[in-house]
């Protein structure tokens, strides 16, 4: 009980609402709540300081020949000193930036000088009142009444302030006049009294108003800032953030770490487990940054599966690799989400303000650098920014806007690897292989710019540009020949590629069946939601589907049910070993009895020997490719290649 009633009047000097029935907030809030009504005192502090001075002086000139007279005097002097002193501690405390949060303490101190100064004019009417001529107590009653509207302005915002203030004055005021004896008197001090409700009642309707306003700002603020799912900043706060440790960095030296989280497989947990399973995943990572980071960091959320966090008060790296060490420790345990375990990993880039830039573009564009190193660097991996950083993404930029001219300056063309099959011992196909001679540079390889051209979206077009060329070669070849046409898996976010596709085929007059799409696993199953639907309409047309790369990725079996695959090709990585690596030709071999059982074709890429050949003869391999069979040739020589490739696999048999 006692700690209850304490509780309420600590609330109810601290000017919150909540002691009147107002809204109630958390003490954080109701920091921020206070700071505002600070503010607006100190805003009217001086002017009402002044005014005390110019009354109390009035006053006394007033009374100056009354029997009071020096005492009004002394009085008054007493209030100007008062008003003199706090109007210039006023003043010095507007002088310092606006606080976000001030201590209960701070209005318990305003609401007794307001009672103070309230006190001090109370002792007007009390004190001076009844020996004053009939003009000193006009001018009192006046200037108690403008005390009294004065009081009420200033702490609008702080009811118990403006009583506090108010109520020794119209009490005094009131109890005096009203003892004047005559009807008149009675009558001025019942207006005292009906004039202070008034005021009060205005007090009481402005501060609820403004508290409620304040409430409904700082929501919209709060809003507007924070990540709706997992509560943490958004990108929003997160660069206001970032300027606030920037300008720390300027004023006072104060270093700090940015860190740039990219969830791993965050994309698979999405489809294989569903969005909601994917949202609770990123609600529990949120939980588990949270924990791990200090009060004074800010972690936030700032993309799909991306989280930044910038660590205040950093001065080395070491500290900063303990503190993206630790975030990756936070994943080692498994996710609990509905009754399911799911594995999470997280890569991090970091870059050490100013070591690393003193802006927020350079500094956010080299954590992302570092990021792009880590991610490529597998799962779970922590990368500092480098400067040879900036020379490979200056390097890539330079190809990428290269790469946007290539299409029309003619720098693309197509080569064919031939397929080999060995049970009719004669060229079934060519896998079309794509090729960029760059004018200064000369031939740059797939791995390099194709990664490029995928990030940039610039895949799109040059993808079209493949199955055009590709489809109008075709043309020209036998129509027992089939042609494979390499595909990236963004090429599938984009629906306008089945259009392409049927476009090429009927331009070119070739049958779909003779079309096959070269796909990867990984890219399966990072994209298989998006990928599915435009993947079936391609099938339904009649056109055939390969998985290349076969056992590079993840255990893609589930999807080899999903989706009707005509051919798995085994990674060049199997064949290449399996003459000496026995769980490689174990690999080599379960998959092509795996294709058998399924009723699907098999091809054993990169057959470079002619024992790896005689191997998979031996194992029943119905395809195979690779240097040995041929290597990649221009469209004026796949003919010859057509000849020689059945005699050569004679010969080799
Ligand atoms: P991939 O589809 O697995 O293509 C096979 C790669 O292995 C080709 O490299 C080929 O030249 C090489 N290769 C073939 N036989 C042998 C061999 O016996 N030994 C060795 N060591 N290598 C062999 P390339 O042409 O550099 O292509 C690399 C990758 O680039 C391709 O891998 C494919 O994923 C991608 N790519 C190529 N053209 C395109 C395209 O038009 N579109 C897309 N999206 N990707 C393409
Ligand atoms: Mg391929
Ligand atoms: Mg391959």
């Amino acid at each position: 009980m006692r700690e209850c009633l304490r509780s309420y009047f600590s609330k109810l000097f601290a000017g919150d609402l909540a002691a009147f029935g107002g809204p109630t907030t958390e003490e954080l809030v109701a920091g921020y709540i206070r700071a505002e009504q600070i503010a607006l005192v100190l805003r009217h502090s001086l002017g009402i300081m002044l005014a005390n001075a110019c009354n109390a002086t009035v006053l006394a000139m007033a009374l100056w020949n009354s029997p009071d007279g020096m005492i009004a005097a002394l009085w008054a002097a007493t209030v100007v000193c008062g008003a003199t002193f706090l109007g210039v501690k006023a003043r010095a405390s507007r002088r310092v930036a606006k606080p976000q949060f001030v201590s209960r303490k701070s209005i318990h101190r305003l609401v007794r000088n307001a009672f103070i100064l309230g006190g001090a004019w109370a002792i007007v009417p009390v004190g001076f009142f009844a020996n004053a001529a009939n003009g000193g107590q006009l001018v009192m009653t006046c200037l108690c009444a403008g005390m009294l509207a004065g009081g009420a302005l200033t702490f609008a915002t702080i009811p118990v302030a403006a009583i506090a203030f108010t109520a020794p004055i119209f009490v005094g005021t009131a109890i005096c006049i009203g003892r004047g004896g005559d009807f008149v008197y009675f009558l001025v001090a019942i207006l005292v009294v009906v004039y202070a409700c008034v005021l009060l009642r205005g007090v009481f309707s402005y501060s609820f108003e403004f508290t409620r306003r304040l409430i409904a700002q700082l929501e919209a603020d709060k809003a507007v800032r924070q990540d709706s799912l997992t509560h943490l900043p958004n990108r929003f706060a997160f660069d206001e953030s970032l300027e606030r440790g920037l300008s720390r960095l300027a004023r006072c030296g104060e270093k700090f770490a940015i860190l740039l989280l990219d969830l791993d497989h965050f994309k698979e947990v999405n489809d294989q487990f569903g969005h909601p399973a994917g949202d609770e995943f990123l609600i529990q990572v949120a939980t588990r940054l949270r924990r791990c980071t200090r009060e004074e960091d800010t972690i936030a959320r700032i993309g799909g599966d991306e989280f930044a966090l910038i660590a205040t008060n950093l001065t080395k790296s070491e500290e900063a690799l303990e503190l993206a060490e630790r975030i990756v420790a936070v994943f080692a345990d498994p996710f609990r989400i509905d009754e399911r375990e799911i594995t999470g990993a997280t890569s991090i880039g970091i870059v050490l303000a100013p070591r690393d830039g003193s802006t927020a573009n350079d500094l956010l564009k080299h954590v992302d650098v570092a990021l792009y190193r880590a991610k490529k660097a597998g799962p779970g991996t922590i990368r500092f920014f480098e400067p040879g950083d900036d020379a490979s993404t200056h390097e890539r930029r330079a190809l990428q806007h290269d790469l946007e001219a290539a299409i029309e300056r003619n720098e693309f063309f197509l080569v064919y690897q031939p397929f080999l099959d060995l049970r009719e011992n004669r060229v079934t196909g060519f896998e079309a292989l794509l090729r960029w001679r760059h004018p200064v540079r000369g031939l740059v390889p797939p791995a390099e710019f194709i990664p490029i051209a995928e990030e940039s979206g610039l895949i799109h077009s040059i993808g079209e540009w493949v199955i055009r060329r590709a489809c109008a070669t075709l043309s020209h070849w036998p129509e027992d020949v089939r042609i494979a046409v390499n595909f990236s898996a963004v090429q599938f976010e984009n629906a306008n590629v089945l259009q392409t596709v049927v476009r090429a085929l009927a331009e070119a007059g070739i049958s779909p069946r003779r079309f096959e799409i070269e796909m990867t696993e990984s890219m399966l199953i990072s994209k298989y939601g998006s990928a599915s639907s435009v993947l079936k309409s391609l099938l339904q047309l009649g056109v055939t589907v390969a998985l290349d790369d076969f056992g590079t990725g993840y255990s893609s079996l589930t999807y080899l049910r999903k989706l009707p695959f005509s051919r798995i090709k085994i990674d060049q990585s199997f064949v290449r070993d399996m003459l000496t690596q026995p769980d490689c030709a174990a690999i080599v071999k379960s998959v092509i009895g795996l294709a058998q059982d399924l009723g699907i074709g098999v091809v054993a890429e990169g057959v470079e020997t002619k024992e790896q050949l005689a191997y998979l003869r031996q194992t029943n391999c119905v395809e195979v490719q690779g240097y040995l069979i041929g290597r990649p040739v221009l469209s004026d020589q796949v003919f010859a290649l057509l000849d020689q490739g059945s005699r050569k696999a004679e010969h080799a048999a």
